[in-house]
C-alpha cells in the first residue's frame, strides 16, 4: 500500500501537485493520464497537510537539513486532524532519534505509554526494543525509530486501512529525509505496509528486501515476542544480517 502510495506522491510532485495549486498554463498542458492521475480521489489525504517535500530531498541532506525538515514534518504531524484518532490522542508519536541514522526501525503504531510520553517504544515492548538494538552493539540514539501511525488506536487495535493511507505520507516523508542505509520493519503492519503485500511476517521476515531503493529487512514485533520468547532466535538471527549489512 505504501509503496503505491510514495509512488503516486512522487508522481504528483513530479507534475506539480504537490500542495501547490496548478498553474492553468501548466495544467493545460497536461496529459490526459496525468490529469486524471492528479485528480484522483487519494491526494487530499495524501498531500494536503504534509509539505516539506522539497527537490533537494532528492539529494542527500546534511545532518542540520535534515533535522529542520524532521522538525518542520513533526509540527506538521502535531497539527493532523486526518483521522479519528487525532481525537483521543495525549501527543504525536513523530519519531525519535539520529535525523542522519543508518538503522531506520518502523513499528506500527503508539500504544499507551506512548500516547502519554509522546515517544515510540517507550513501553515493555520498546525495552525489549532497546535490548535488540544494544545487541548488535548500538545504542537507542544511533538509530531512527518511527510507526506507520502516528497516533494511538484506542484500546490498541490494530491500525486500519484508512488510518495507514492517512497518515502514511509523515512515514514516507521520514524515510525521504533520513535516508537511512536499511529499514527494518517490526511486526505485521510495518512490514506489509511498506512491501504493499499480504505476505504474512513468518514468511517476510528475515530476507532482504527493497523500499524505494532502500535495503529492508522485517522481524516480529517485540510486543510478540514477549508473548512467544522463544521466536526471539529467530529475531537475533535477523537483526545480525542488518548488523552484517551495516558493517559491510
Ligand atoms: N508498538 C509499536 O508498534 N510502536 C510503539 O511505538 C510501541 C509499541
Amino acid at each position: 500500500m505504501l509503496k503505491g502510495l510514495s509512488d503516486k506522491v512522487d508522481l504528483e510532485r513530479k507534475l506539480g501537485v504537490n500542495y501547490l495549486q496548478l498553474d492553468p498554463v501548466i495544467k493545460n498542458t497536461m496529459s490526459y493520464e496525468e490529469d486524471v492521475i492528479s485528480q484522483s480521489p487519494t491526494p487530499e489525504s495524501v498531500c494536503d497537510s504534509v509539505d516539506t517535500y522539497n527537490e533537494e530531498i532528492k539529494v542527500e541532506l546534511s545532518k542540520s537539513e535534515k533535522v529542520a525538515a524532521l522538525k518542520k514534518l513533526e509540527e506538521q504531524a502535531k497539527e493532523c486532524t486526518k483521522c479519528e484518532l487525532s481525537k483521543d490522542r495525549t501527543n504525536v508519536v513523530f519519531g525519535v532519534g539520529n535525523p542522519d541514522a543508518d538503522l531506520m526501525l518502523v513499528g506500527e503504531a503508539p500504544g499507551y505509554y506512548e500516547d502519554v510520553q509522546g515517544e515510540p517504544f517507550v513501553g515493555k515492548a520498546g525495552q525489549l526494543l532497546t535490548k535488540i538494538i544494544e545487541s548488535i552493539g548500538m545504542k537507542r540514539d544511533d538509530v531512527y525509530i518511527a510507526n506507520i501511525l502516528k497516533c494511538r488506536p484506542p484500546d490498541n487495535r490494530n491500525p486500519n486501512a484508512d488510518e495507514i493511507v492517512m497518515c502514511s505520507p509523515h512515514l514516507i516523508r521520514q524515510i525521504e529525509i533520513i535516508r537511512p542505509k536499511i529499514i527494518c520493519a517490526l511486526g505485521t503492519f510495518a512490514a506489509q505496509t511498506l512491501l504493499d503485500t499480504k505476505e504474512t511476517i513468518g514468511k517476510l521476515r528475515g530476507k532482504f528486501f527493497e523500499y524505494q531503493s532502500t535495503k529492508f529487512l522485517a522481524t516480529y514485533h517485540p510486543a510478540y515476542l514477549l508473548r512467544n520468547p522463544d521466536d526471539k532466535k529467530k529475531v537475533w538471527a535477523d537483526i545480525k544480517k542488518v548488523r552484517d549489512f551495516l558493517q559491510e
